[in-house]
């Protein structure tokens, strides 16, 4: 089966299909899924975690760009339960999430290509969406849920770090997988908090500010910022203008960028 899985796989879609029935369990449990939930599962591909999902009797929506696996997944799901279950043949990027309903739990194996804009997508829906488990690159995983100081702290983690909390899950080898990929994935939870996205007036300049404070690491916020803030303006805020860009909390990020937005008029 998994000789069959990797022959059909197409590289351009991702398809990195998951065979170790463990990880799968250990994904099922992680998300624990009940007949109350509504899940909207992206690239769900021959349905490795479909099957758990759809077992839990939750209400499905399953998101699929693949033409050619629509017909397995009516078959396996839509057909059965058409009341509960729905099958969308499209780019996940191009879906309308509104249109999908409210507290959407999100899973999905991703595909590794897309898995940023996707997460922003998302994000940006946190008032619609309850919580997300994904399977990412595992290096991504680390960037996401990096804490200050560490060398994979940066502009990913600070932008989703705002809006949501995130808490990386399992690590999964590529041997779990037909075909195996070429480096370790890892799947994570991110929640997003509505409390915290309050707290950001513009994610506009939010982000703008982040692009540029880490747009040269190893150089100062001072060198970095230059375009944005002037020592007047550390010194009002009680930011050593020294220190390096993976030196500041999320939290002191947002109070950064209201304070240039306020400044700037465009709050
Ligand atoms: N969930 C399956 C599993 O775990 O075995 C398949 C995972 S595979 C890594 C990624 C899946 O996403 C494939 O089924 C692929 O066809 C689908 N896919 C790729 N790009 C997509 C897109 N832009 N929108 C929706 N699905 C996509």
């Amino acid at each position: 089966m998994s000789k069959q899985l990797a022959r059909s796989a197409r590289k351009r879609f991702g398809q990195n299909f998951l065979i170790d029935g463990r990880v799968v369990d250990a994904i099922l449990a992680s998300i624990t899924a009940s007949s109350s939930d509504t899940i909207v599962e992206i690239g769900p591909g021959h349905g490795a975690i479909t099957e758990g999902l759809y077992a839990s009797q939750c209400d499905l929506i399953l998101i699929e760009l693949d033409r050619d696996l629509v017909p397995g997944l009516l078959a396996s799901f839509v057909s059965q339960s058409p009341e509960r279950c729905r099958l969308l043949n499209k780019d996940v990027l191009k879906v309308d999430f509104t249109r999908l309903g409210s507290a959407l739990r999100i899973v999905g194996n991703l595909p590794y290509n897309i898995s940023t804009p996707l997460l922003f997508k998302l994000l940006e829906r946190g008032d619609q969406i309850q919580d997300i488990h994904v399977m990412l690159q595992k290096e991504v995983v680390n960037r996401i849920a990096a804490a200050p100081g560490e060398s994979a702290y940066g502009r990913l983690g600070v932008m989703i770090q705002a809006t949501a909390h995130v808490e990386s899950l399992i690590d999964v080898p590529p041997e779990c997988f037909a075909p195996p990929p070429k480096v370790n994935s890892g799947v994570i939870r991110i929640i997003p908090d509505a409390n915290k996205r309050a707290l950001i007036e513009s994610m506009d300049t939010l982000a703008l500010l982040v692009r540029q404070a880490f747009s040269q690491r190893r150089k100062t916020l001072k060198n970095n910022l230059k375009n944005l803030l002037n020592l007047e303006d550390f010194e009002i805020l009680g930011i050593n203008p020294t220190d390096r860009p993976e030196r500041l909390s999320v939290g002191t990020y947002v109070e950064l960028a209201n304070y240039l937005g306020r400044r700037q008029g465009n709050v």
